[in-house]
Formats: C-alpha cells, structure tokens, sequence
C-alpha cells in the first residue's frame, strides 16, 4: 500500500494526523510516539521491519486494508536509530507534546528533531573523534566547506580552490560523516561521495537568516564563508529545533597554518587508523593518546590530521611539554586532577540542546571541582592561558544535586533538602504520612487484635489495609472498613482517613515531582549561563591533556625535543617508526635520515623486506609529530617546517585493485608534483612499478629529474630499478642510500640498516624463497638469472643525452594569458560588480581566441 495514494479522508483522525506530519518528513523514517512506542506506517514501517529485523504487523485506519506497520519501545530507541543511521536513513522522532491522560481528544504531536549520521549527539557516539556535518557551497571557480560537530558546538569553514578532486581530497580527509550541498552542485561529486565513501548528502536551498545565531558569523567578512555557513545553520536549525547557542563562533581554516596532506597519506602512513584492518590500535594516534580526558583525545586526533606551520607556536607546545617532564610531580597531580574532568565540551552541548539529566550536572560537578588545583598546577607551570574556577557555579550545584539523582527527570529525588523551601515542605507532608501509615498499622492491629494487619500501598489501589482470608470475620462494622480488593488468600480495605492520607501523600509527591522537574530547569537555565566561558576552559583542558600526554609519551618511549631550523636541512640521527618499535621493542634497528642543504633526495635501494617503506615512513611521521609539537622518535632531530606532505607508497601494500594501479600511481604522482613545493616533503615509494619495466624506470626517472631541476623538494625515493642509482652522476642534489642485507648460507639476512651508496642486485629470488615458493622453482629462477647475468645486458640508465631528458618547452607549459589575468588578482579585494566585469572580459577574450 503506498502511502501518497490511500483516501486521506477515510483514515482515522490519528492516522491522518500520521499524514500531516509525514508529509513534511518525506526523506526520513518517521518514529511517530503512541504511548509507550515509536511507531512507523507504510513504507516507513516496511523498510524499518526489515533493517531493524522487527514485525510487520498492521494497523486498523479506517481503510479495507490494514496500513503496514511497526515499533519498538521507546526506552531502546538508541540502538535501533544506530542501525538506520549507519545505513544512511535520516529519522524523524515525533512525540507527544500532551500528557494523554489529561488531554481530550487528539493528543498534540510533533517532530522534536530530526537524527542523521553528522547531526547524532547521544551517548553512543565515538568519544574520541569529532562528528562533523558539513556544507559545501559551489562557487564555480571555488568551493566554500562549513563544517559543524554539533554535539561539542563547533564550527569552522574554509575556501577550496582548484578541481573537484581537491574538494573530494578535503571532505575525506575531514571525515566528514553527512554533507549538504547547494542544487548547482557536480552531480559526478554526489554521486562519488555517496557510493565510495559512504557519506549522507542532502540537496538543499534555504539559507538561514536567524538573528539568534548571527553571532557565529558575524564577523566575517569574506561573504563566501558566510554563505556556506548560513546553509550549514539552516540545515542544523531544521533538523535539531532547539536551543543551539551551544554552537561556538565560527573558526576560518587557512590551509597555509597547517602541514598538508591528503587522504593517501593519512592512510599510508596510519596515522589514525591501521591500513589492514582501519582500527585505531597501531595507528600513530593510538600510540600518543595518553589523555585523560576524551576531549584531549579528540583534540590530539584533530591535530594530527591538522599539524602546524607556525614555528612559534609549535616551540610554544615543546617549551610545555619540557616543562611538564621536568616536573613531573605536577605532571602527576595533573593527570590525577584531569582523571575526574568529563567531557565538558560535550556536556555543555547537552545543558543547552539535549537530553541533559542530574548525572551530567553531577559529572560537570566533579570537573568543576578540580578545577582551582588545575589552575594552580598551570601557574606553576607558567602556562600561558588562563582558566576559570566557576566557584559560584559549583557551589549552586554543590546545594542543590542530590548525589544519588536518578536519570530520568520525572521521578523526582533531585533536589537536595535546604534549597527550596516548598521542596522541604512538600517533603514534609509526605514522609510525615509516611510515618502516620507505620502508626495507622500499629494501632489498627491493637484495635482489631489482627496480629497479621498490614497496611500496604500499590500504584493501582493506592493505601489499603491488608487482613488475610482466615481473620476477616474478626472485622467489625464500627471500624468502618470498605472492601477495596479481593486477593487469593486476603482482602484489602479501605477507610475514611486512611483515604484522606493517601489523597495527601499522593499529592504531595506529585507536586514533589514537579517541582523538583522545574527546579531543575531552573539550575539548568543558571548553567547555561556559563555555555561560553566552558567552552572556552574545555579548549584550554583540551590542549594541557595533550600536551601531558605528549610528555608521557616522550618519556616511557624515549622521544627527543626537535630543533626546528630554517635552512632546508634534515637531520634525523637514530630515527624509528615509532609504533613498530614498539611492536617489535629492541629488534628495531635504528636508521639516520641525513639530507644536508646539498642533497634534495634521497634514492634508496635494497631486496624487497628490507626496510625502505619503513625507511621513508619514519621520516614522515617524525615531521608530522615535530609539527604537532611532539617529541620525536629520535636521538636527536633537526628539521624545517615544511608546508605538504605527499606520499604515493607501492601499490602492492594498497587496497586498490590490479587494473587501476598504474592509473592511480600516476594521478598521485601528479599531484604530488603540480602541488609540491621547494618546501614539502615527497614519498614516492617504487613509483613506476605497476607498469613494464622500461616505462616504469623511464618515468622514474623522468620523475626524479623533475623533481631534481624544478621542484627542489626533500624527497625519498625507492626503487628496485637498480640502474637508477647512476643518475648520482649527474644529478647533484641526489643521493644513493641501500638498506642493506646480507647473504649468508645462500640465505639472506636483513640487516635494516641503511647506508650510504647503492646496491647492484635486488635479492628477489631469496625473498621469493623466504615465502616458501617450491625449492625446484627457485632453482630454475636462479638458472635463468645467471644466464641473464652471463649475456651481461647490462642496462644504463640515460641522463643528460637521453632520450628521456625534457626540452623545456614540454616541462613548462607555454604561458596561458587568461591564466596570467587570472593569477593577478584578488577576488576578496573586488566588489561583485568588479568580478562580474573581470568574469565578462575573460569569457570574451576565450571566445576571440576561437
Ligand atoms: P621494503 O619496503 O623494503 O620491502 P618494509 O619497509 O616493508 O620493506 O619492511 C619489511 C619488514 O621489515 C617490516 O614489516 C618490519 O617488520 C621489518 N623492518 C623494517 N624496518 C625495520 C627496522 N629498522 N628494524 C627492524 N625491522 C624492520
Ligand atoms: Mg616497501
């Protein structure tokens, strides 16, 4: 039965009042409230039955069929919304706005918000990663991204110029869960969007114009921002309802402030999950997380998805964590301190937006209470921000909270006694007839003489008076007991005062549990208050958790305090990968990564096993964890600060399949190379293997001569293309290493060590017999390999006359005038009408041309 096509007008009034809402929640499954219930109708009701593996039943509305349906209770919603949301289905929760038992007629419902992938903020989100939703707004000539978590409030945006490609790199290196985009939008970036990597987009139009949350772009002037911006506001506002002033203002992303990277090498070099099985354990995040709270956690994974560029600001956080190794007894009480701080930014989320409960004021309670010792421990520390104490704001929860506060709001038990006069009062009444019905039991049992009376209480009959079977002939009129129940072996009675009491003793505790429900909303008001300065010292928590935590790592693994230069040098002596070493503890050879101000890149050669990959990722990481203002895996360390890291490691360790390998390789190695600066770092880790041998080793080559003459950037090399090592010859800034190995017994043993010059013989037949490939397969291998070796076709590579070297016009593209037009400006400083005429005088100029 489909829902747009029954007769409206034969349904139910319930189930019209279904339609009505519906109608406005077309692309969610809507979760209406009846009762104790969420139930779903129609298609709704279908595709739930079958993700969440529900009944289908069906419901009565007034048509000759029944109307499909199904529900879960409403307690456990929770677990079944994961299921959906995971599946990329919004949900749309409806409630009862009226209490049924006191409502007549149609009880009021209405959608109270809507819950998708990137707008989630319960409790059964990762506490140690952001939840972004994200906007992406077309300009045609570059994108704007806003992006939101909204369960910590915050919110930051930024420009992409350049191809689609860059737009796609962005979001996936944001990890954004859910993005909404604008209707002009490339179709092509949707679709890539939603299939590969699993996102939530959602086309939308409306912008918000919210005077109430103006302040989070405000002050912002490029008006490209703002506009992305205010579609993200619209789409939070619309799907969340409430009050979102949780929601902090807006923070611009310059890519130049941070080290840049792709996706790829987010991956390549694990940083925050494993390539193998994309678990966070073994991930360079895994190893440095040693933060107490879960905002430092989520603070720390930012920054290594985000490293920096500015020196000062990184000598900044090791100038910290010295400090914090030196003194290490404040280290301690500060650990011990930040153990009983709870998620403050996520809490704050919750006492303005959310289902705040006594709990969450009791665990703010706790991280409030700590507070004065941080700020201390701070001073002491000469940190240089300060933070607050929230005495007053402690001292209100400190009297009103009872510590034993249950989570539901409605059962009363919040309050403490000595806040509220009424509360006490109220209170009063109710255990002062409580003790009345102890002495009612006493003196009716002397009264009748019934030794077994009892006066009991349940929530369907209220107050009785219990007799069993066997004594009620002792019952005399003049007690005046009415017969209220009959039970298998007792009755239950009732009396005049007995009534009275209960009528007392009921009231007072439903007027307890209203009161204490608004004086809760009260306290809640109060905190809210103080939504922005708790932000402000969550960010401040965030960062010292870190930066303990760099210094707890720095000392248990041994890491080293980089000296940051200016000159294009690398020094890295005793460098390791430092999440393997810690797999593999002392078998891990130590390596020197040494490029002085003469020596661009490195080649590095050696049998398959040896090491190179891990060669080359070790230097990486060490950048990034200098560039976090972490220590370094090293003994001692001296680096630039360099500006993009890429990385194109050998497809075999990819996930990527066969046919497009090549393909891919070579798109990286663009990138890399029309992206790179003199000062980026360059991985190319045996580029060229995925094709025959003499393309590949050709546009090595090609490659690293480009790389060589234009580019200038540090760059590490693998090959097993051996004959590339004679281009040292001819290429000054180029270095041979070899990791090296030995033979011994015709067996190989890896040495991991590397060294400076090249090896002539790659060891594939050795490593081949490592992998156990049958004794008489090797045999033959080495057969033919030395009668390779006996015709001594000895291949060189070509430089200088060869046929590869680049005339260059084919290196540097002729000068493109509209592009030179274009370099010129600066769109932020033009007036619209400025752009517009710019944009009309291109378009001509292109049509002239033609
Ligand atoms: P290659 O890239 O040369 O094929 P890898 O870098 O992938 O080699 O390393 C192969 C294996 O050798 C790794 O999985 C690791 O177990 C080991 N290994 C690499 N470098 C070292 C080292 N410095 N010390 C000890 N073991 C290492
Ligand atoms: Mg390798």
């Amino acid at each position: 039965m489909k829902r747009l096509e029954v007769n409206r007008e034969k349904l139910s009034p319930m189930m019209q009042q279904y339609m009505e809402i519906k109608d406005k929640y077309e692309d969610s499954i809507l979760f209406f409230r009846l009762g104790d219930f969420y139930e779903m109708f129609f298609d709704d009701a279908i595709t739930a039955s079958r993700i969440l593996e529900l009944t289908l039943t069906g419901k009565q509305a007034g048509l000759e069929e029944k109307v499909p349906m199904c529900g879960i209770p409403h307690h456990a919603y929770i677990t079944y919304i994961d299921k959906l949301i995971e599946k990329g289905y919004k949900v749309a929760i409806c409630e009862q706005l009226e209490d049924p038992k006191v409502t007549k007629g149609m009880v009021k419902r209405e959608v109270v918000q809507v819950i998708t992938k990137g707008t989630r903020i319960d409790s059964n989100i990762d506490s140690k990663a952001n939840n972004y939703i994200a906007n992406i707004y077309d300009f045609s000539y570059c994108y704007g991204i806003s992006y939101a978590d909204i369960s910590t409030g915050e919110i930051n945006a930024m420009l992409v110029e350049g191809e689609k490609d860059h737009l796609t790199k962005e979001i996936i290196k944001n990890g954004f869960k859910e993005v909404i985009v604008n209707d002009t939008i490339n179709r092509e970036i949707i679709e890539n969007l939603r299939s590969k990597y699993n996102i939530l987009v959602t086309i939308t139009k409306e912008e918000s114009n919210d005077k109430n949350y103006e302040y989070i772009y405000k002050e912002i002037e490029d008006i490209r921002l703002v506009k992305t911006l205010k579609h993200l506001l619209q789409y939070i506002i619309d799907t969340k309802k409430g009050d979102l002033h949780h929601l902090q203002k807006c923070k611009i992303i310059k890519s130049s402030e941070y080290l840049e990277f792709d996706i790829n090498t987010k991956k390549n070099l694990e940083l925050t999950e494993t390539i193998r099985n994309r678990e966070r354990q073994y991930s360079l995040f895994w190893l440095l997380d040693k933060n107490k709270t879960a905002m430092g956690s989520r603070y720390l994974k930012k920054s290594i998805e985000n490293p920096l560029t500015n020196k000062i600001e990184i000598e900044r956080r090791y100038d910290l964590v010295t400090k914090l190794s030196t003194e290490f007894i404040l280290r301690e009480d500060l650990i011990k301190s930040l153990e009983k701080i709870y998620d403050l930014e996520r809490l704050t989320g919750r006492i303005t937006y959310g289902n705040l409960n006594a709990k969450d004021l009791l665990q703010l309670k706790s991280s409030l209470s700590v507070l004065p010792k941080v700020k201390e421990i701070l001073l002491q520390l000469k940190y240089d921000k300060k933070i607050e104490t929230y005495n007053e704001l402690y001292s209100i929860l400190d009297k009103t909270i009872l510590e034993d506060a249950p989570f539901s709001l409605h059962e009363g038990h919040l309050i403490k006694p000595g806040y509220n006069k009424e509360l006490d009062e109220l209170k009063k009444i109710s255990s002062g007839s409580k003790d009345f019905i102890l002495e009612m039991e006493k003196l009716e049992k002397e009264k009748t003489g019934i030794k077994t009376l009892k006066v009991g209480f349940n929530k369907v009959f209220g107050y009785y008076i219990e007799i069993s079977k066997g004594q009620t002939h002792l019952i005399k009129e003049e007690y005046g007991y009415e017969r209220k129940q009959t039970l298998a072996n007792c009755e239950r009675f009732s009396t005049p005062i007995l009534k009275e009491k209960e009528n007392i003793i009921l009231g007072a505790e439903e007027k307890i549990i209203n009161l204490e429900y608004k004086l809760f909303m009260e306290i809640r008001e109060i905190v809210k208050r103080y939504t922005q300065s708790l932000q402000k010292t969550a960010k401040i928590i965030s960062e010292i958790d870190m930066l303990q935590s760099f210094s707890v790592v720095s000392d248990t693994y041994k890491f080293t305090r980089p000296t940051l230069t200016n000159e294009k040098i690398i020094k890295m002596t005793e460098c390791r990968h430092p999440v393997i070493e810690q797999v593999m503890k002392d078998k891990y050879v130590t390596n020197d990564i040494i490029m002085d101000k003469t020596t661009d890149i490195l080649l590095i050669t050696g049998p398959n096993m040896a090491g190179k990959s891990t060669y080359m990722r070790q230097c990486a990481i060490t950048v990034i964890m200098a560039q976090i203002g972490c220590f370094v895996p090293c003994k001692s360390c001296t680096i630039p600060i360099f500006d993009k890291i890429f990385t194109r490691i050998g497809a075999s360790d990819d996930l990527v399949s066969g046919e497009s390998t090549f393909m891919i390789e070579m798109k990286e190695a663009n990138y890399a190379i029309s992206e790179a600066t003199e000062n980026s770092l360059i991985l190319f880790d045996e580029l060229g293997r995925g094709t025959a041998t003499y393309d590949g080793m050709s546009l090595a080559q090609a490659i690293l001569e480009y790389i060589h003459d234009k580019i200038k950037a540090k760059t590490m090399f693998s090959t097993h293309y051996h004959e590339l090592t004679s281009l040292e010859k001819d290429l000054k800034h180029l270095k041979n290493v070899h990791v090296s190995a030995i033979e011994e017994n015709n067996r190989l043993i890896f040495l991991h060590k590397v060294k400076s010059g090249a090896i002539d013989k790659s060891y594939g037949i050795h490593v081949a017999s490592l992998a156990h490939l049958p004794k008489s397969l090797i045999k033959r291998a080495e057969e033919i390999l030395s009668i390779y070796e006996k015709k001594n076709v000895k291949k060189e590579t070509y430089t200088q006359t060869s046929l590869f070297e680049l005339t260059e016009s084919e290196i540097e593209p002729k000068i493109n005038p509209i592009e030179e037009k274009i370099k010129q400006i600066n769109p932020l400083e033009m007036t619209p009408m400025e752009a517009l005429n710019f944009l009309y005088e291109l378009k001509k100029e292109v049509k002239e041309k033609k």
